[in-house]
């Protein structure tokens, strides 16, 4: 299927101008981080659209029936992913890498979904886990259309919050985050 039809027909942009984002510093989106939203897809779309929100956002949302929200245009820095410190915590290879100086908010996206952790561990339904591993191959190809760059799916672009910051999210998609058990990329 092509994926700009596909998108055109399941992503519908949410964002608005109370929705927190910045700039990439001339970064280019490296990594693709999965995030569990601790609650419904309507608090998610209306805390990421708040003028009350100063702190967060992420550039899709995907909901449990398996409907995508865009918040955050992928060229722009969603705020998902940042930490003012311990990422010398971080048990992602590439974000280690990287070192405290560069945001990873700069080099990721950020997809949250619906669901919180205690019921779930991060298991997703059917529909849900459907629709974002196409959001994923969509974000692939935007990112090497658009910097060509190509995002390889792996265990190391493919990572679960917790895996940048296991102290404060550390149940940020799951215990064992979806990548890692190759669910999105096989
Ligand atoms: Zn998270």
């Amino acid at each position: 299927m092509d994926l700009q039809e596909w998108a055109k027909e399941n992503i519908e942009f949410v964002g608005n101008s109370n929705t927190n984002k910045s700039s990439r510093q001339g970064r280019i989106p490296e990594i693709i981080v999965d995030h569990i939203s601790e609650g419904t897809m309507s608090s998610m779309i209306s805390w990421f659209t708040s003028q009350d929100n100063k702190v967060s956002s992420a550039h899709f949302g995907v909901s449990k029936a398996g409907k995508i929200y865009q918040f955050v245009a992928i060229e722009d820095c969603a705020w998902a992913n940042g930490l003012t410190s311990g990422i010398e915590n971080a048990t992602a290879e590439l974000v280690l890498k990287k070192g405290k100086s560069e945001n990873p908010n700069w080099y990721s996206v950020s997809i949250e979904h619906e669901g919180v952790w205690a019921e779930t561990k991060g298991v997703l339904t059917p529909e849900q886990l459907k629709a974002t591993k196409m959001l994923h191959k969509y974000i692939i190809e935007y990112v090497k259309d658009k910097y060509g760059h190509k995002i390889e799916p792996s265990r190391e672009t493919i990572i679960g919050h917790s895996e940048i910051d296991k102290t404060q999210r550390p149940n940020c998609w799951g215990t064992v985050p979806v990548s890692g058990d190759n669910r999105l990329f096989n």
